[in-house]
């Protein structure tokens, strides 16, 4: 009855969905995981599924306990990769696996409630190539972080070309075509809602409410966070590097006037006290912009010269399909 069950489902030419979870270090939730997202995806109606589960470069158990889930699901896939490559690299990793009709990325620490992935599927089946899901709050992350993340969206959205939606992870549903077009981006170094967003398509959204972390802890330092938004920031626009000619100008064009100023001073009220703190003041004030501008010239030629090695952004060490 079962393998019959089984075979019926195998020869239907359902749609496959894929889910694509990066798992680092996640030995605590593997189980937890997949008790919460099989039944969901067994239920979605009128679909096959299939899971890509990365293992991105774990020290932990997860890779024997991802092992033991894909025997007893054989809709489990594994991908280890031969060290930590970072969220990024992992996700690209399986959606370049991924072989389904609509492909999604998905949280392996259940922030993400695994319900929505039958909304997004819904919404899909309408008709839209790509559904966002997109946390109406974020009561479950700390202040600082709620702060910086807005901070960062403003940012971003004020400077580049793309504009990313506010309050969307990586979480959301793609179809096939939409994937085909994002594996043609060249690019090694991936900053995935970012490139998410660039291909564009037409986009519909489900909202939710996200969870604390189920078990373990945060991948994400504040270091790491700051790395990401950097990334975001430089790979997406080059205004950060534009700017420096105006704010140099206007620098320059202020100090020219007050030249003026002192020199006509000079001539008609003679020397007086000398200028040591207004002297001492400009030349750090002027250094300082300087080195700030060169900062932001190295962000550029730091990518540039990452991107011209041509490196991939991951190494796989072995596939289980
Ligand atoms: N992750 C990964 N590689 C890393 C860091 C994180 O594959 O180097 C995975 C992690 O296992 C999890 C997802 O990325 O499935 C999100 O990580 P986390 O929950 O730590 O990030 P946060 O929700 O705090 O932003
Ligand atoms: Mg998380």
């Amino acid at each position: 009855m079962d393998e019959e069950g089984a075979k019926s489902h195998a020869a239907t030419n359902f749609p496959l969905i894929s889910l694509v979870v990066p798992f680092y270090n996640e030995e605590f939730m593997v189980e937890a995981f997949f008790r919460a997202v099989l039944p969901v995806l067994r239920s979605i109606p009128k679909a096959q599924y299939e899971v890509i589960c990365v293992n991105d470069g774990s020290t932990d158990s997860t890779q024997q306990k991802l092992l033991a889930a894909r025997a007893s699901d054989p809709h489990i896939c594994i991908i280890e990769l031969s060290r930590n490559f970072g969220k990024e690299a992992a996700l690209t990793a399986g959606i370049h696996e991924a072989r389904g009709a609509a492909i999604i990325p998905f949280d392996a620490d259940l922030q993400d409630p695994p319900d929505i992935i039958q909304q997004l599927v819904a919404r899909w089946q309408e008709g839209f190539d790509m559904v966002l899901a997109k946390r109406v709050s974020r009561h479950t992350d700390t202040y600082v972080k709620r702060g910086t993340a807005a901070l960062f969206y403003r940012l971003h959205n004020a400077i580049s070309d793309t504009t990313i939606p506010e309050n969307t992870g990586d979480f959301r549903l793609m179809s096939r075509q939409v994937v085909e077009a994002l594996k043609q981006l060249p690019e090694n170094r991936r900053f995935m809602k970012g490139l998410f967003a660039w291909v564009g398509f037409r986009t519909s959204v489900v909202e939710y409410v996200r969870k604390p972390r189920a078990d373990g802890k945060s991948k994400f330092s504040g270091w790491k966070l700051w790395n990401l938004a950097l990334e975001g920031l430089t790979s997406f626009g080059t205004l950060p590097l534009r700017m420096w000619t105006y704010i140099g100008g206007t620098v320059a064009g202020l100090a020219l006037f007050y030249a003026a100023y002192l020199i006509l001073r000079t001539l008609f009220r003679g020397v007086d006290v000398p200028g040591y703190a207004s002297i001492i003041t400009m030349v750090l004030f002027l250094g300082g912009v300087q080195l700030i501008g060169i900062g932001m010239i190295g962000e550029y030629v730091g990518r540039i010269y990452m991107e011209a090695k041509r490196r991939p952004s991951y190494i796989v060490r072995k596939i289980y399909r």
